[in-house]
């Protein structure tokens, strides 16, 4: 079993990001004139990222060699990078490590004209691939919708460990070994 959660989730994990990459093989093909990302392209790996234990867990699982022996990238950037600017998890790395670069849509609060909060569309996108069609005039469907796949994960999350919303930090998973100290309290 590993830490806060079970062989059973992280393999729920691995099926949601298999169907999530055929979304996103879809639409870097279609945005290929304006994407910059390369695999030693790593600005977007920054230090402060966090997790579901759930998504924790898949990294856990997949290198405990890594998180037992490996070292640690440097603080100021993302713990899994290795000295050439690669991603030493790559093939399972988190689901936020995946929709990067692409252009994103999300719905979110803001304040409306009369000044009371009303629900938004908000986009962005990596400067790096700025270039192009504004995303601003993109169709919904020509960007990655930012809150199904984010739900599915914190409602597995929340199955798996008595309703605690637990995030643990990247950096933080080559201290906090599985089946030791907790993420949160
Ligand atoms: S896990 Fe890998 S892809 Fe994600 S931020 Fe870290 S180095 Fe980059
Ligand atoms: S999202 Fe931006 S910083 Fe990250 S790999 Fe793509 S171009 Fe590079």
């Amino acid at each position: 079993m590993e830490k806060g959660g079970s062989l059973n989730f992280i393999e729920k994990i691995i099926r949601m990001y298999r169907r999530i990459d055929v979304r996103i093989a879809e639409l870097s093909k279609l945005h290929a004139a304006r994407l910059k990302c390369r695999e030693t392209c790593c600005t977007c790996c920054v230090d402060d990222l966090t997790v579901f234990e759930v998504e924790a867990d898949v990294v856990r699982h997949h290198y405990p060699e890594l998180l037992e022996t490996g070292i640690p990238h440097p603080e100021g950037e993302c713990a899994f990078l290795d000295d050439n600017g690669c991603c030493r998890i790559y093939a399972h790395r988190p689901y936020v490590c995946r929709t990067q670069g692409l252009p994103l849509r999300w719905i979110g609060e803001g304040e409306g004209e009369s000044g009371d909060p009303e629900m938004f569309e908000y986009r962005d996108i990596c400067p790096l691939n700025e270039e192009g069609v504004p995303i601003e005039l993109l169709d919904e469907e020509a960007c990655w919708t930012l809150g199904p796949a984010e739900g599915e994960m914190a409602a597995m999350q929340q199955e798996i460990d008595g309703g605690r919303m637990c995030r643990v930090s990247l950096r933080a998973l080559f201290v906090l070994k599985a089946g030791s100290e907790k993420a949160c309290p």
